[in-house]
């Protein structure tokens, strides 16, 4: 194995608590994508993998599930200082439920079934579901890695060979999950994990001649460039997993609480005034601080860059005359912490309540009717997810049907499971992590036709 990338660069990850520097990284450019793409591209033509059968498959995913769980607090505690993000949830949640998504795929591995077809009298046929070949995957920093999982599980069952690119922001944990999957038994070749940039590393691989197909998790103007970059290579195939904008419409026969907020709330006038009193006597209790106690509720942003953004966000929300209800400001001594933020009276063409600010910013806004609140929820270029908080059965069944977006939650925000497709409507992307959906987007159909002589039907 090589101990350094091909071109003898590094970059610096930093600790979101401290602003810190980790670690050095090796970066990948355009060199070490070939590289990686060439040992992906023997593994799959020549290597056992697309050629074990599913159940063989399975078993080896299945161990690489065992050892995640072994190495749970050393993965939590990873995301933690590189992503900023809640070790107790990493450590109950995110980690747990990768070694879940690989169990879910490792069973779904050997039950990929094609079909009889019947065609004439004197034709019969059959398809086959194959491997798309070499995937790349181009993933965020939100989620390390939960989207690394999210990726690789479906298209590793799938029998697919890849090289995977996460976010220079949290470029750690892939690394281990790299080297536990080479301890679980999976081939050389399998899962190539490329740090670096995307305008280098990244677009290396949406450009590739020979990467069959791009997975992608990211912000709606790269995914833009990522087909792009397929179209004007190989047509490679292409699933992108965008930005969002998701509503979250609260009706006057609304109780109970709400912890998890999305970032535009659009709350009835019946209710409007004392939601917006509660909502701020519960924004107040919400504990800013050290990723790693158990009692904080929201840790740092990933980095200066996503900082600098949301605060610049908060700004324009005051220029444009939407009312700062709490929050707006930085927090901690050092860091990238940032106070949870509520604006009230926020108009619909406020670029605060169009823009994805991807921080811990919320715009409330006031409806009269269902109509209008539709109307409100799909005003925007995103179809992420959608969120209804109501207790009339009719009012939910007409709403989840006329919101365009890719999830629907009733009386609850945020709800995942392996087994429910995930994905966007409209400029949030095409193509859906999780569920066997997402296993179908590592395959292709093949069928095959064969004339048969003297057919007594
Ligand atoms: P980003 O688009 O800046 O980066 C995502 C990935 O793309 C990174 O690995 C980056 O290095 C790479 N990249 C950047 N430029 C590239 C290029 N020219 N060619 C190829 N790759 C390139 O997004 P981000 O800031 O890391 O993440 C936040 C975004 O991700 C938000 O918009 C968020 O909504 C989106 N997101 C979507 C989902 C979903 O399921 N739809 C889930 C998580 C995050």
């Amino acid at each position: 194995m090589q101990k350094y990338y091909l071109s003898g660069k590094t970059f610096e990850t930093v600790d979101p608590r401290s602003g810190e520097v980790i670690a050095s990284v090796a970066e990948g450019d355009k060199e070490d994508v070939d590289l990686a793409v060439k040992a992906a591209r023997h593994a799959f033509d020549n290597g056992p993998w697309p050629r074990l059968s599913g159940f063989a498959r399975g078993r080896i995913m299945m161990k690489y599930a065992d050892l995640i769980e072994e190495h749970n607090e050393e993965l939590a505690a990873l995301d933690t200082v590189d992503a900023g993000k809640l070790f107790s949830l990493g450590k109950t949640m995110d980690i747990p439920n990768v070694a879940n998504v690989l169990r879910y795929y490792a069973g779904a591995a050997d039950k990929i079934h094609g079909q009889v077809l019947k065609m004439s009298s004197e034709l019969q046929g059959y398809t086959l579901q194959e491997p798309v070949g070499v995937v790349g995957h181009i993933i965020p920093w939100n989620f390390p890695s939960t989207l690394f999982f999210a990726k690789v599980a479906p298209a590793l069952a799938a029998g697919c060979t890849m090289v995977v690119k996460p976010a220079e922001q949290t470029p750690l944990s892939a690394l281990y999950y790299a080297y536990l999957a080479k301890q679980a038994g999976i081939p050389d070749g399998v899962i190539n994990v490329i740090n670096g940039y995307g305008p280098t590393a990244g677009a290396a691989i949406s450009s590739h001649m020979d990467i069959d197909k791009v997975s992608f998790t990211g912000s709606t103007e790269v995914g833009r460039k990522v087909m792009q970059a397929a179209a004007m290579s190989n047509l490679k195939r292409v699933s992108l997993e965008l930005g969002g904008k998701s509503p979250l419409l609260i009706f006057d026969d609304a109780d109970g609480e709400i912890c998890v907020a999305s970032s535009r709330v659009y709350v009835q006038e019946g209710i409007y005034d004392e939601f917006v009193k509660k909502l701020a006597e519960k924004a107040k209790q919400w504990v800013v601080g050290d990723p790693f106690d158990p009692n904080t509720r929201q840790g740092p942003q990933v980095d200066k860059q996503q900082f600098d953004k949301i605060l610049s966000y908060i700004e324009h929300g005051k220029r444009e005359g939407a009312t700062l209800l709490i929050g707006g400001k930085p927090t901690g001594e050092k860091g990238y912490y940032i106070q949870p933020t509520i604006f009230t009276d926020v108009k619909e063409d406020m670029l605060i309540a169009k823009d994805e600010i991807f921080g811990p910013v919320m715009s409330l806004m006031k409806f009269k009717t269902m109509d209008e609140a539709i109307k409100s929820a799909n005003n925007t270029r995103y179809g992420l997810a959608a969120g209804i908080i109501t207790k009339n059965l009719d009012v939910a069944n007409t709403v989840s049907r006329s919101i365009r977006a890719g999830i629907i939650w009733i009386n609850c925000y945020f709800g995942f499971d392996n087994d429910c497709p995930y994905g966007g409507y409209k400029m949030s992307g095409f193509g859906k992590d999780l569920g066997l959906d997402a296993l179908h987007k590592y395959l292709q159909v093949k069928s095959v036709v064969t004339p048969i002589y003297n057919s007594p039907w």
